[in-house]
């Protein structure tokens, strides 16, 4: 009989288990959503690097939606009266094949979704709890149906209630004490910034972030601004006291709608107390947004899960919670380095730090390791 396996939650971790399961007619496998409908807010843009890019691409991602994708080259770096320090080559990362990638998250979760037939995913469910049965999961759900299942996936988001019916203990996410602001604007409105490539604008205790996100090059705009509390405080008023407040021009940017939301994070990645029930995306941990990883990250987790059930693998959680850890904390470490590097307020430290910029971006060791590892 062939092996079950059920998918909790319809973002870019799930739907990518899925559409990888789906190429495989050994198992079967269903998601289970709690909302209504796919989530396809428009306007959030995402960054692939090209350790997500080549397993999307297994599945199709590179012959699908070729316009409303796009390939930036470098990554160029500005101080907040957007004068360029350096660039960062990410060409050197890509294959013929692999290409770091920016695009709208709906365009992706779209072609994941199209990927699967309209009775793979089931809306408006939720997990009670579940038994172990042998070597089955019972899953009991709120609106009092069942299932029973080989592995559950846990791909629920950084706010998971699944793993709160689930496990004994865990630790609750925590506001990272910064929150995020985004907007889409038009090309013309980007001062002298360069529309081909991503720009990072570092500012003090905030930076932005802006990108390209299709071939008609309409701009994704994310800022990242230090707050110490969650308290709620108008949009305006934060960002006249912060980035407007040191570079006035840099007005241009949030002219469109804005929308922003506190950032959390999770504190340890999670391993489950029953054997076939495994966490990916962030769920399984959720990072700070200075390495733009989470999505890449989801992806990766889900090839993994993917590669060690098809093989069959006897110690499956293990393996799997031993890598994706190590994996995790490297890119933990190198998000909290960026989050310190981008947002230094001191002039003197300041300008050290655009000078060691200007050296390591060129530097092929360190771009390598720093960058490399992540992105292979
Ligand atoms: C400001 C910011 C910028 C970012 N930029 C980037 C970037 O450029 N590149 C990048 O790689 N990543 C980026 N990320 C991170 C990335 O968006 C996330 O890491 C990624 O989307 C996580 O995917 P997921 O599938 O784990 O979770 P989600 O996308 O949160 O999906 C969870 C799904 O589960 C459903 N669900 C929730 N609870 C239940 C339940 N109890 N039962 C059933 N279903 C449930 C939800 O409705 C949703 O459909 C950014 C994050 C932030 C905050």
């Amino acid at each position: 009989m062939k092996k079950k396996i059920a998918i909790i939650g319809s973002g870019i971790a799930g739907l990518t288990l899925a559409g990888l399961i789906n190429s495989n007619s050994n198992f079967e496998f269903v998601v289970y959503e709690k909302e209504d409908v796919l989530s396809l807010e428009e306007g959030y843009g995402i960054q692939l690097s090209t350790n997500s890019v080549s397993i999307l691409n297994k599945i199709g991602f590179n012959q699908k939606n070729k316009n409303e994708k796009y390939h930036p080259l470098k990554l160029d770096f500005y101080s907040i009266d957007c004068n360029k320090i350096c660039d960062l080559d990410l060409s050197k990362f890509n294959s013929a094949n692999d290409k770091y990638t920016t695009l709208k998250r709906s365009v992706l979760i779209k072609f994941l979704k199209d990927k699967l037939l309209s009775n793979s995913i089931i809306f408006r469910k939720k997990i009670k709890n579940i038994e172990q049965i042998d070597k089955k999961v019972n899953i009991n759900f709120i609106d009092g149906s069942s299932d029973q299942v080989d592995f559950l996936i846990v791909s629920d988001g950084v706010f998971s209630s699944t793993k709160l019916a689930i496990e004994k203990s865990f630790l609750k996410p925590t506001y990272y004490g910064a929150i995020a602001i985004r907007s889409q604007i038009p090309n013309k409105n980007i001062l002298n910034l360069n529309s081909n490539n991503i720009s990072l604008i570092m500012g003090s205790n905030s930076h932005l972030v802006l990108y390209p996100i299709n071939q008609k090059k309409e701009l994704n705009l994310v800022c990242i601004i230090r707050k110490k509390n969650e308290d709620d405080v108008s949009i305006n008023n934060i960002l006249e006291n912060t980035i407007l407040k040191e570079n006035k021009n840099l007005f241009n940017l949030f002219k469109g709608e804005l929308k922003s939301w506190p950032i959390y994070i999770t504190n340890k990645p999670v391993k489950s107390i029953h054997k076939n029930v495994l966490y990916i995306g962030d769920a399984f941990h959720t990072f700070p947004p200075t390495m733009a990883q989470g999505a890449s990250q989801s992806i990766e987790a889900a090839n993994e899960i993917f590669k060690l059930i098809i093989e069959d693998n006897p110690d499956l959680q293990n393996k799997y919670f031993i890598d994706r850890r190590k994996k995790t904390n490297l890119i933990i470490k190198r998000s909290k380095f960026n989050y310190f590097g981008f947002h230094i307020s001191n002039p003197l430290l300041k300008s050290l730090r655009n000078k060691l910029l200007k050296y390591l971006v060129k530097n092929e060791k360190f771009t390598s390791h720093y960058l490399g590892k992540i992105y292979k």
